[in-house]
């Protein structure tokens, strides 16, 4: 267990439902291609939140030998963690300024993002008198990162652009993913076969959780899932297949008794009538559970679900246990807020969020169980 003395409220991590996570999707890759896909894993932003210190050796130890980050400090503190040279650690955000150094000395794969990158690697590639991978990154619609099409039209005219820099990979990033019956799914496939057929050949990249559950004219050669490696669900319809890797469970500090009309919590925005049961519990906004709400919240309490009624505070959130039997509601008692049956997508939804924000928001305040992964 980590995390500070004491704390009321846990985050359980299932380290074997990620790697069983990781495989399956690796699987579902491999349906219906005709060549080995390749799995990686993005696992920026501390592995969503989860922590990669954990993450990452678990991944690795399934048989990850890919892992997408978005920082150089990420990239940097994920080669510490997996120092093998078999690792290859790509760097989403690409090098900028003067990381070049650092990142090639260790054997970070950046992803290059514009002609300027792709000049700068070349120029690290000179000053060290030997070749050095990268991914090049195309822009096929989501106009964030990668080469716009000018940039991309002027290194197929000029693929000495490229000297110097081994070709690992070329990808691109799908906008709508999540949602199949989009237009742009098809614009951007489209788009991303015709430029990459005018490039050099390579291992080529386009999905990522969601693009995996599209199918697998998507899966190219090398997938890129995130979320779904933490139990998100990869395609917006039909069952979750992921195991739930994720359990939110807060603390129960105090229940009462309301013996008059009043209201609970700030603003006093929610009404209460006597005879009604209040249990308030240790998760508040500064522990990622957002304030604002999408519709009505609910936690699970031994089985019982139980409204969370009035705002959420810092710290605090208030929960209706009035048809709860007063020896399961009571303080010390744990209940669920993500995971444990409540579903993650679900939890984020009502919280007016997406699951990758829910599980990148947790923070530090929880006790935090990992279990698995030996
Ligand atoms: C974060 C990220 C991924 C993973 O996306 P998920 O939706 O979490 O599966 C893949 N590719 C890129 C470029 C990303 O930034």
């Amino acid at each position: 267990m980590t995390g500070p003395l004491g704390a009321p409220s846990h985050v359980l991590i299932d380290l074997d439902a990620l790697s069983a996570n990781w495989r399956l999707l690796r699987d579902m890759a491999q349906v219906g291609a005709l060549h080995a896909v390749d799995c990686a894993a993005a696992v920026k932003a501390d592995a969503y939140g989860l922590g990669l210190g954990q993450v990452a050796p678990v991944l690795a130890a399934a048989g990850c030998t890919r892992f997408f980050v978005a920082h150089a400090g990420e990239a940097l503190e994920l080669r510490s963690l997996l120092p093998d040279p078999a690792i290859h650690i790509h760097l989403l955000h690409g090098p900028m300024g003067d990381e070049t150094g650092a990142l090639a000395e260790s054997a970070i794969t950046p992803v290059l993002n514009d002609l300027g990158q792709i000049a700068r690697w070349q120029a690290e590639a000179r000053k060290l008198g030997r070749p050095l991978p990268a991914i090049v990154h195309l822009d096929t619609g989501m106009n964030r990162l990668g080469l716009p099409d000018q940039e991309t039209a002027r290194l197929a005219e000029d693929p000495a652009r490229l000297d110097g820099i081994s070709l690992a990979c070329i990808m691109s990033h799908l906008a709508t993913a999540d949602e199949p019956e989009r237009p742009e799914v098809q614009q951007q496939l489209e788009r991303f076969r015709a430029l990459t057929a005018r490039l050099p050949r390579a291992p080529l990249s386009l999905a990522n959780s969601g693009g995996i559950a599209l199918g697998p004219e998507f899966a190219f050669d090398i997938v890129r899932p995130g979320i779904a490696l933490y139990g998100g669900r990869p395609a917006a319809r039909g069952a979750n297949p992921m195991a739930e890797v994720v359990r939110l469970r807060g603390g129960i500090l105090q229940v009462r008794e309301i013996d008059a009309p009043g209201a609970v919590g700030y603003g006093a925005s929610h009404s209460v009538t006597p005879g009604s049961r209040i249990a308030t519990v240790a998760v508040g906004y500064a522990d990622g559970l957002p304030r604002a709400a999408g519709r009505p919240r609910m936690a699970l309490l031994d089985g019982w679900q139980v409204p969370i009624i009035g705002r959420v505070s810092m710290d605090l959130i208030t929960l209706d246990v009035t048809t709860v039997p007063a020896a399961i509601a009571r303080p010390g008692a744990m209940v669920d807020l993500i995971g444990g049956g409540l579903c993650l997508d679900e939890a984020a939804e009502a919280a007016g969020t997406i699951s990758y924000e829910l599980l990148t928001g947790l923070g530090n305040r929880y006790a935090r169980h990992y279990v698995g992964g030996a």
